[in-house]
C-alpha cells in the first residue's frame, strides 16, 4: 500500500505540473486575462496543440439516466468522434462543478490519458471506492491538474499578498468558497 500511496502522490505532483505547463503556454496567447481561467479558450487552445488537431467541444446535457454500478454519480466524461473530441458535462451540476469537470478533462485530453479506443473516463465519487489502482492514479492525475488549473498557485499566492479575501478569490477563480478555502488553506501549510 505503501508503494501505491507513494505512486499516486507522483501523480498529484505531475498533474500540478502539467497544469503549470498548459497554464504558461495560454498566457502566450491570452495576455489581458491576468487571474482565472477562461475554459472555453483553454480548449480552443489545447485543440490547436494536442497532437489530433481536431476541435474540443463542451457539451452540457443531462447524464442522471447514465447508471453505472462502478462509477456511481457521474460528472462528465470525453468522447472522441471522428469530426471532434466531446467534452460531456452532467447539466445538472453546479457551475462551479461543472468547471472542475471541464478542467479534469482537459487535463486529460492534455496529458494523453485518452485514446480513440479508450476515450471515456467519468468523475464521480468512484474515486474513492474504486479498486482499480491504474483509474485512480489517473484520476487524482486529472484532479490535481483541474484544481492548479483553475486556481493557479502563483496566482492565489499573489493575490493573497495584495490583501484579497478568500470570498474575493472565489470570486476571481470561478470557484466555490469552500474550494477556494482549502486552496488557501494548502497554501499555509493548514
Ligand atoms: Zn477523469
Amino acid at each position: 500500500m505503501g508503494d501505491f500511496m507513494n505512486a499516486v502522490k507522483d501523480h498529484i505532483q505531475e498533474g500540478l505540473e502539467q497544469a503549470v505547463k498548459f497554464r504558461s503556454s495560454i498566457y502566450k496567447v491570452n495576455q489581458k486575462n491576468a487571474f482565472g481561467v477562461d475554459l472555453n479558450l483553454a480548449a480552443e487552445h489545447l485543440s490547436r496543440i494536442v497532437n489530433f488537431g481536431k476541435e474540443i467541444a463542451i457539451i452540457e446535457t443531462d447524464l442522471s439516466d447514465i447508471k453505472d454500478s462502478e462509477l456511481g454519480e457521474i460528472s462528465g466524461y470525453t468522447s472522441f468522434k471522428k469530426d471532434r473530441i466531446y467534452i460531456i458535462v452532467n447539466e445538472n451540476d453546479t457551475s462551479y462543478r461543472k468547471r472542475f469537470t471541464v478542467a479534469h478533462e482537459l487535463g486529460h485530453i492534455f496529458m494523453g490519458d485518452l485514446t480513440e479506443e479508450n476515450s471515456c473516463f467519468f468523475r464521480s465519487q468512484a474515486i474513492k471506492t474504486s479498486v482499480n489502482k491504474e483509474y485512480i492514479k489517473i484520476e487524482q492525475r486529472a484532479n490535481a491538474f483541474a484544481s492548479e488549473l483553475l486556481m493557479p498557485t502563483k496566482e492565489v499566492e499573489y493575490l493573497i499578498q495584495k490583501g484579497f479575501t478568500t470570498e474575493k478569490l472565489a470570486v476571481i477563480f470561478g470557484v466555490s468558497f469552500s474550494a477556494m478555502r482549502t486552496k488557501v488553506g494548502i497554501i499555509f501549510g493548514y
